[in-house]
């Protein structure tokens, strides 16, 4: 009898590997913190979904039924993660000449590109900040009392009125003096605004009227309404990238203390989510990460170069999510050779799948209904040669989402050798459900480098090939020859006895 893993997951809040057990049985509850549309995501902030995504999709995989909800802000957010400087939109809607409300969308739906380029499932919901804010005021309302105080600036949430403020940044409430830029008033250097006034005299593209004045909300608040509307209190995960851990995170967690008047976090599901998790950061030695420099790290940008995005997917997959991972173009060409690899075996493979024809154990069709593949449902029809395969593969990814380890066990799946064709296929498959490498949509033409500035028409490249193949079966060197010259002259490379199988590259 085979064995499904416990699922382990490291839990930022206790700093220690915890068993996943679902709030609801049977049921997984997980909130993303998305992205602030005030400019393209960067590939880092791609990161974070991509880990997202593999938590998403493990948990399918462990059989539970999972509703995640990733937020869009398009309030709230400040060029300083503590209460200084300006709201981000504001600012580039201002740069732009544009109203906030065209940036948001413009930048939304670029970020939906990229979620959709990089094969990320879409989650149960968008919430976005500005269809919440009458339930923000609501949520300011009922802890106003207990635990907020007004200046004129704004409202601001006291962190001296919950238990164990800072506890998921590790930091005591003293050591925030130095990394906090203070407003005139505060109690402690801590206390963030939970509502920004429109300053006397000044006019925001973007306010709303509530019990403190005309402004805005902050930035904290708005996940905090989201994820406990959406979710409800508790809720199983909450997830989003390392820098959160420090301070948007802290503070959310403080509100949803004061909202649902629970109190210290020895008991993590006191913080509103049982789970606490936050991805490493992907780093970049020349800055190209920052979006003030001019070229940065758009998706696209690698897309330009010639790249498939799911190599990008492939990098984040060869490290763990809790490890910093350095970002080079060495690397992602590294990683989109390792997933043509990939592809070009499934191919093969299903050529194999055919020529069974009748006497396949298992029908293509059968094995592409991917999205159902449970571990446990897999195990049932694969047969017992990949059953410790299956398992190993399971173990990695239960592992805190051991996602290289899960990688190399799926290319010894491919390795295998006397098996069943369809039945391999359908491992792979159900491990791909789960990397989502999307191995069974992608074809070779599709991972071709093809730079966006090159002009070429496949088809003639193509054609050229032919003649050659026919030239050199004629032993015509001098015609095959000519015609590799030709070809290099259009920046076409002819490959001769590629370990790949391509005949030609740019
Ligand atoms: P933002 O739009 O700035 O709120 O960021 C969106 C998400 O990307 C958040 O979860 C951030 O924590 C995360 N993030 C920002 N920079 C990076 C990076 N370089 N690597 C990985 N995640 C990042
Ligand atoms: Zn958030």
């Amino acid at each position: 009898m085979t064995q499904s893993v416990p699922l382990k997951l490291f839990n930022s809040l206790t700093r220690q590997l915890e068993v996943f057990e679902p709030v609801h049985p049977g049921e997984a509850r997980v909130y993303s913190c998305g992205p602030t549309v005030y400019n393209y995501p960067h590939i880092g902030n791609m990161r974070a979904y991509v880990f997202a995504d593999v938590l998403g999709r493990t948990l399918a995989w462990k059989g539970y039924k999972l509703t995640h909800v990733i937020n869009i802000t398009d309030v709230g957010h400040l060029t300083d993660d503590a209460d200084a400087g300006e709201d981000k939109m504001e600012k580039m809607a201002a740069e732009k000449a544009q109203s906030i409300w065209d940036i948001a969308e413009h930048y939304k739906q670029a970020y939906w590109g990229d979620v959709a380029a990089l094969n990320i499932r879409q989650p149960a919901e968008w919430t976005i900040a500005t269809d919440y804010v009458p339930q923000m005021i609501e949520f300011a309302k009922s802890i106003a009392e207990k635990h907020c105080y007004e200046l004129d600036s704004g409202l601001y949430f006291d962190v001296g009125s919950v238990a164990d403020y800072g506890r998921l940044a590790r930091a005591t409430t003293d050591e925030g003096e130095g990394r906090i830029e203070t407003v005139e008033g505060k109690r402690h250097p801590a206390d963030f605004a939970i509502w920004r006034k429109t300053p006397s005299g000044e006019k925001r593209q973007m306010e709303w009227d509530s019990p403190w004045g005309r402004g805005a909300p902050g930035w904290h608040l708005e996940c905090s309404v989201m994820s406990g509307r959406v979710l409800g209190f508790p809720f199983d995960i909450h997830t989003g990238g390392i820098d959160h851990r420090e301070i948007h995170h802290p503070n959310e967690i403080a509100q949803n203390q004061a909202y649902c008047c629970t109190n210290g976090l020895d008991v993590p599901a006191n913080s509103g989510a049982r789970i606490w998790m936050h991805n490493n950061f992907l780093v970049e030695r020349s800055g190209k990460m920052s979006k003030s420099s001019g070229e940065f790290l758009r998706l696209q940008l690698l897309i330009d170069k010639g790249y498939h995005p799911l190599a990008y997917r492939m990098m984040c997959l060869q490290a763990h999510y809790r490890s910093e991972l350095e970002f080079s173009w060495e690397g992602l060409g590294a990683a989109l050779t390792r997933l043509k690899r990939l592809v070009m075996a499934i191919v093969q493979l299903k050529a194999r799948h055919a020529e069974a024809g009748e006497d396949a154990a298992i029908s293509l069709d059968r094995i592409a209904g991917n999205e159902g593949w449970t571990f446990e449902r897999v195990r049932s029809e694969v047969g017992p040669k990949l059953i410790p395969l299956l398992e190993k593969f399971d173990a990695a990814i239960a592992d805190d989402l051991n996602t290289p380890i899960a990688l190399t066990v799926l290319e010894e799946a491919v390795g295998m050798k006397k098996v069943d064709a369809g039945l391999k296929l359908l491992t792979l498959q159900a491990m791909d459900a789960v990397l989502g490498l999307n191995l069974f949509g992608l074809n070779r033409a599709d991972l071709r480098i093809r730079p966006k500035y090159v002009e070429i028409d496949e088809s003639e490249i193509d054609a050229a090939m032919e003649r050659r193949k026919e030239a050199r079966a004629a032993k015509d060197f001098a015609s095959s020859d000519a015609i590799r010259d030709e070809l290099a002259v259009k920046g076409v490379e002819v490959m001769d006895g590629d370990p790949l199988g391509w005949d030609w590259k740019l």
